[in-house]
């Protein structure tokens, strides 16, 4: 049924009941959508993350983008100033729509190999002593390096701030305290690490912050308080169609979540997916982009190993071989991105580090 492993973050690599959990149609009126499964999907994502009812969930048609423009367009009010620190594609992101939105807002690039530290947040915050949000990425998948969500959630501990965090390539993945990190509004879509197929995003919000936000969002269908009240109000409804057939196989992929042990589980698989990866690559004589304690174990770039390396020829070779990789994103140096996430395992890894010392053995 596989017509390759897609060694990508995303779409990536689903299970076969995830698949096939998309072969009903739904009504999108009917209860045994909306509270059968909308409802139930809202209440395991927030079981999932350890949080009670203090939290909500808001689900939205679209790709995670359309998530992070939503959250950010709806949570920062005309009189709140926004700070986002990049590192990254994703991170820049941000800025962009924060631009488009025409909020006000402050854009601190850092290298795209540097991590967001506390520092980089304090600093910023220095200069600019009326920010009352805070933006950052958690796994920054432009590289695939881990920033320290921890450390920052404490350097801006009783200030105030309202924290927004893009854990879209990491929620399901990493554990995440988000309560204990007082992170206010989280963002992260079906097809990472919860492992369903593209199709919509997700939110998790601390229920007085999104309550702020009536009214704010210049964006009727990127409105995430009038999603949420939707939401509320119709017990699962969602304003506008619905993306039945993804929402119903995210279900099963959250219900495969539980059944594989939770977040720790799956973190410990991807780990050990990651592991596997690296070793096998730098058997062949590839050099990760990143030193081994910023990288997170979800994806990771690989610098060319020769200056005239084919990555295209490359590419082809191991996609005949049942792999399919992904292209760098950075400007600092040449890099591709091998992915470790998804319905993918340990042996997975170890079969695609024979075939790349085949593909380099016969170069
Ligand atoms: C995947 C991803 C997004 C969203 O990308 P889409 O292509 O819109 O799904 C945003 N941030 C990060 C960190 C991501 O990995």
């Amino acid at each position: 049924m596989r017509n390759y492993l897609l060694l990508t973050p995303g779409p990536l690599s689903t299970s076969e009941s995830v698949r096939q959990a998309m072969l009903q149609d739904w009504c999108t009126w009917d209860k045994d959508y909306n509270e059968g499964v909308v409802t139930v999907i809202r209440e395991q994502l927030l079981k999932l993350a350890g949080l009670d009812g203090e939290y909500t969930t808001v689900l939205l048609q679209g790709s995670g983008t359309y998530a992070v423009e939503a959250t950010l367009s709806c949570a920062v009010r005309p009189q709140d100033k926004l700070l986002i620190v990049a590192n990254g594609a994703y991170g820049k992101r941000m800025g962009d729509i924060a631009r488009r939105h025409g909020l006000n807002h402050v854009l601190v690039s850092l290298k795209e190999t540097a991590p967001v530290t506390p520092e980089a947040v304090r600093r910023a915050l220095e200069e600019h002593p009326d920010i009352t949000h805070l933006a950052m990425v958690h796994c920054e998948t432009t590289t695939g390096i881990l920033n320290p969500v921890e450390a920052v959630a404490r350097a801006i501990r009783g200030r105030g701030l309202t924290f927004i965090v893009d854990a879209m390539s990491s929620f399901g993945g990493i554990p995440i305290d988000i309560r204990k990190l007082g992170i206010d509004f989280l963002v992260s879509s079906a097809n990472k690490c919860i492992q369903g197929v593209p199709g919509f995003g997700f939110v998790i919000a601390r229920r007085s912050f999104l309550s702020r936000c009536e009214g704010v969002s210049r964006s009727l269908s990127l409105d995430l308080y009038d999603q949420w009240a939707e939401m509320e109000k119709g017990h699962g409804k969602w304003r506008f169609t619905s993306p039945t057939h993804v929402v119903r196989a995210f279900f099963q992929a959250v219900k495969e979540l539980e059944d594989e042990g939770g977040v720790e589980a799956r973190h410990d698989r991807y780990r050990e997916n990651h592991a596997a990866l690296v070793e096998g690559m730098r058997r062949s004589g590839f050099r990760t982009l990143l030193p081994d304690e910023l990288q997170s174990p979800i994806i990771t770039s690989f610098l060319y190993p020769e200056e005239d390396f084919d990555f295209q020829k490359f590419y082809e070779a191991l996609k005949e071989r049942g792999f399919v990789i992904y292209p760098g994103k950075i400007s600092e140096a040449p890099t591709f991105r091998i992915g470790n996430i998804g319905d993918v395992f340990p042996d997975d890894f170890r079969r695609l580090a024979e075939a790349v010392a085949d593909i380099r053995r016969n170069k």
